[in-house]
């Protein structure tokens, strides 16, 4: 018999409705662009600004409120908006609070993508940028200006990993009156907690005297925790601020996709462990690599001599020997070795893919061209080819291994 046109009806406005009173340890994965409003005087009261209710998909659903006010208790916020990408967070900032004729200063060492944002689009609606020292607050207090709107930090910066006096920056800022943001990827609110720098706050989830006023994160890395997953964060405690960016965030259309927010939920209650292993075993490699005559100079934040070590102490290691750092490090190889020879010891690692991000169960390796990246070469780092390498979830004795086949091979000691 064929499907009558009452079938079809009947399929979309079906009286059966299940149970209530379903709780489970997940949400569940609420998937709608309509959202139904019973009356259209119901409809014209819903308030699409805040959590009170539900207006449109984009504007949120159970899932994604739900992984908003989780990722709040994680960074130590108080709202938080979901943006498709770690990328699209730094951007949506950017967006929301600066305006033609503003300034924008970046740490020289800042996640690249950030930067071409200021050298491509930012440019182009007449905001401009400057980068500072990210190891001298004097340098960036010599760069504030009046048309200085908004303070780009990160701790530690990309690649490099130098971690700032980030305090003390934060200070600065609040001093002169300029709003600062972190881009906190690699401390995922549990190696610090951006809004209680001084670890002064009163209770869990309140804020501390000394907050940043942003906490941008790419919950593509240690959130999701699986390298599948796109997707950003943009964490406030100041209600206002939040209003301005979760109205741009509207206006631009950004939403991320229930699925992809039911992921980044499932993997949430593992991060801190998953974290804490990232972080053992990136410090076995990097003490591996601290002993090879190949290697001129380790950077990883949580090791001395490292640039900025007792700012990560500082802020990071309240108590000896309980500081946390992400599993993300890079080495300076030796001058002397070509960059052929480098290349060929990533490509001969068996256990350590080649590919950009980190945060998942593979461990990864990049050579980076650390000379195209600024504009001289860090007076504080070596010479040398860098090699930036991320942890995964491997036995750290089977990477060793790996690392130590692939340079007997191809980076001979003479
Ligand atoms: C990966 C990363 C981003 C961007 O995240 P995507 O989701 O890849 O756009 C931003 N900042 C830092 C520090 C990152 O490591």
């Amino acid at each position: 018999m064929s499907t009558t046109k009452r079938d079809i009806t009947n399929l979309i406005h079906h009286a059966y409705t299940p149970p209530a009173g379903f709780d489970a340890p997940q949400q569940g994965v609420f998937k709608a662009s309509t959202v139904y409003f019973p009356t259209v005087a119901n409809m014209r009261q819903r308030e699409w600004k805040d959590k009170s209710s539900y207006t449109y998909g984009l504007h949120g659903t159970p899932t994604t409120y739900t992984l908003e006010e989780r990722l709040c208790s994680l960074e130590g916020g108080a709202q938080c908006v979901l943006v498709p990408s770690g990328l699209a967070a730094l951007a949506t900032v950017a967006l929301a609070v600066l305006h033609s004729g503003d300034e924008v200063l970046l740490p020289a060492n800042a996640y690249g993508p950030n930067k071409a944002l200021a050298e491509g689009e930012l440019r182009h609606y007449g905001i401009s940028h400057q980068l500072y020292d990210p190891l001298s607050p004097q340098d960036l207090a010599s760069k504030i200006n009046p048309r200085t709107r908004l303070v780009w930090m990160e701790a530690p910066g990309s690649v490099s990993m130098e971690f700032p006096d980030l305090p003390e920056m934060v200070r600065l800022c609040k001093a002169r009156g300029v709003m600062c943001a972190l881009d906190n990827t690699w401390g995922s609110g549990l190696a610090f907690k951006p809004f209680d720098l001084l670890g002064d706050a009163p209770a869990d989830g309140e804020s501390g005297s000394l907050a940043v006023d942003i906490s941008a994160h790419a919950l593509t890395k240690y959130p999701s925790g699986g390298g599948d997953v796109l997707m950003g964060s943009v964490i406030t405690r100041n209600p206002a601020l939040h209003l301005k960016i979760k109205l741009c965030h509207m206006r631009l259309g950004l939403g991320v996709a229930a699925n992809d927010a039911e992921a980044v939920l499932r993997s949430l209650p593992s991060i801190d462990l998953r974290y804490r292993a990232h972080d053992q075993t990136a410090r076995a490699l990097a003490a591996w690599w601290q002993a090879q005559p190949q290697c001129v100079q380790l950077l990883h934040p949580a090791f001395a001599g490292s640039p900025g070590h007792s700012h990560w102490q500082a802020l990071c290691e309240r108590t000896p020997g309980s500081g946390l750092a992400a599993g993300l490090f890079s080495v300076m190889i030796d001058a002397r070795y070509s960059q052929a020879q480098v290349d060929a010891f990533c490509d001969n690692l068996k256990f350590f893919r080649i590919g950009y991000s980190w945060g998942g169960p593979v461990s990864l390796v990049v050579p980076y061209d650390l000379a195209s990246m600024r504009q001289s070469w860090p007076s504080h780092l070596k010479q040398g080819t860098l090699v930036r390498f991320s942890s995964g979830l491997e036995s750290a004795h089977d990477l060793i291994h790996d690392l130590n086949q692939s340079a007997q091979a191809h980076l001979p000691v003479a």
